[in-house]
């Protein structure tokens, strides 16, 4: 198998041209921050009710003193800039905040956030401020038991600034040097070399595709195929059996719907795709339904409700290495991946083996790295991210249900101590702790961690599990019996060091 991709050297140079140019320039420019855009750090209270919002719609916190918002702003040269905060306030009194440049060590400003009339009439705040060159974390605090005034964007005016990053590594940016996709050519591990094995497409010879008509037109059916796709694609891809699919550099599907769909496919790779679907309800980004030896490998699935990806029905010998799931602001219901569609689909009995391996679960997925209903599912050297934030830390990772037998084994979970602000009825509700392995199953449910790690950060209470059954445990780690064992060889790594090789490994580029 060779999965190469050819490299494009012409919009690698168009892209540095423009690089030079843009550094170039030292005009004073402006650049607004809506809530779902980069730089905007933990929109954790979306909203989009009433009017005079601009953008996506608005940023409702939690009523509490604890409520804040993070921005983060890149500049070339740092120096002064104006902070331009568009605020509404139809409640009874002021909800001002504190805005802190840096945790405060460049400064901290009263921003008073006063009423406004009602929830659809906006008003501006202006604060001057002093940016260090580089990233710069613009938070800004509540004060009072009210929380925040609704907030529609942060518009920032200085010597170039841009978008940060968020603390995240920086991504696929700019004209990077030419990618070495040799790391493709890997073979595959886990429950995707039993039953039939995975072999995609075979030596067909590979076709390039650069519209979404010729990939699905290709994708169908189970004539062998090898396809390389090029460009940024919109639509659904269903795709068919004996089928290599692998992204060029830079290769993205893109749908309000649904994105990836494979119903019924036998032997299929997957390999380098940006896959970006929307938070709406009941669209999960991918569903696996009935399938066979499939392999999805070094993608990114970026937004999907409930769900990133679904395995369902009765597919079986399933493998998901080293991609990035990543939803990409906090929701309640954006979650993870999903194997095992409901306790009542019995069909999946006796199926649903599924290895997970090196996969970056990043902070804004909320649950289900995995869930499992049914299956043998083995989850190895995956880094499992809470997120930091009270308002948006993820609730918790593993979560096997009824029938599931889940062997969980040196993966990462960062982040999972401490409570989080987990979500009632209808709004951010009371504190709750957080744990990075839970277990609601049914008496045959088995959960078997083998040393797991947690790298946990701003423990401030005991961990309370408002459901676990049949676990005992402590600290988080919770296990109830002796899981399977993986018929297939494999080499889980070990802890240290692992992080760093997810983060720089996963996903596609
Ligand atoms: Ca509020
Ligand atoms: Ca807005």
């Amino acid at each position: 198998m060779d999965f190469f991709p050819r490299l494009p050297v012409a919009i690698a140079f168009a892209l540095a041209s423009a690089l030079v140019a843009h550094a170039a320039s030292k005009a004073i420019t402006s650049f607004t921050l809506q809530e779902l855009e980069p730089g905007s750090c933990d929109p954790v209270m979306f909203e989009a009710k009433g009017t005079g919002y601009t953008g996506a719609g608005y940023i409702n916190t939690p009523n509490d003193k604890a409520a804040r918002i993070t921005w983060s702003v890149k500049s070339p040269a740092g120096g002064p800039h104006t902070l331009e905060i568009r605020f509404a306030n139809g409640s009874k009194e002021a909800r001002p905040g504190v805005l802190e440049v840096n945790g405060g060590a460049n400064g901290k400003f009263d921003v008073p956030l006063p009423l406004t009339g009602s929830f659809a009439q906006w008003q501006t705040a202006t604060v001057n401020v002093d940016l260090i060159a580089g990233e710069n974390t613009i938070a800004l605090q509540a004060i009072t038991d009210g929380g925040l005034a609704n907030i529609d964007y942060l518009k920032v005016t200085g010597a170039n600034p841009s978008p940060g990053n968020c603390g995240e590594p920086e991504r696929g940016a700019g004209p990077a040097a030419p990618v070495d996709f040799s790391y493709l050519n890997a073979p595959p591990v886990g429950w995707v070399t039993q039953g039939d094995g995975v072999t995609g497409g075979g030596n067909a010879r590979p076709v390039v595709v650069r519209s979404m008509s010729e990939l699905q037109a290709q994708a169908a059916g189970t004539e062998p195929r090898v396809i390389h796709v090029d460009g940024k694609l919109r639509g659904t891809l269903t795709v068919g059996s004996n089928k290599t699919i692998v992204g060029l550099q830079g290769a993205e599907i893109r749908s309000d719907g649904r994105v990836l769909h494979l119903p019924g496919s036998r032997n299929v790779i997957i390999k380098n795709l940006h896959l970006v679907g929307v938070n709406k309800p009941n669209q999960p980004n991918t569903v696996l339904h009935d399938v066979k030896n499939v392999w999805l490998d070094h993608n990114s699935f970026i937004n999907g409700s409930h769900d990133l990806l679904v395995v369902s029905g009765t597919s079986d010998f399933v493998t998901l290495s080293w991609n990035v799931f990543r939803q990409t602001y906090f929701g309640h219901d954006h979650m993870g991946v999903n194997i095992g569609a409901s306790d009542n689909d019995t069909t999946s009995r006796g199926h649903l083996r599924v290895t997970l391996h090196h996969n970056f679960y990043a902070k804004f997925v909320n649950e289900r790295m995995p869930r499992v209903r049914f299956g043998q599912v083995h989850t190895f050297n995956n880094l499992c991210l809470a997120g930091t934030d009270v308002q948006s830390r993820s609730y918790y990772a593993v979560r096997p249900g009824v029938d599931a037998n889940v062997r969980s084994e040196r993966n990462i979970y960062k982040d999972f101590v401490g409570p989080s602000w987990w979500w009632t009825s209808e709004k951010l509700g009371a504190e709750t702790s957080t744990v990075f392995n839970y277990a609601r199953g049914n008496g045959n449910s088995v959960l078997e961690s083998i040393e797991d790690v947690a790298i946990p950060t701003a423990v401030k209470g005991p961990i309370a599990i408002k459901e676990h059954e049949g676990v005992t445990g402590q600290a988080g780690f919770y296990g109830n019996g002796k899981a399977f064992v993986p018929p297939y060889t494999y080499t889980a790594d070990p802890t240290d060091g692992l992080e760093k090789k997810i983060r720089a490994g996963a996903g596609a580029r």
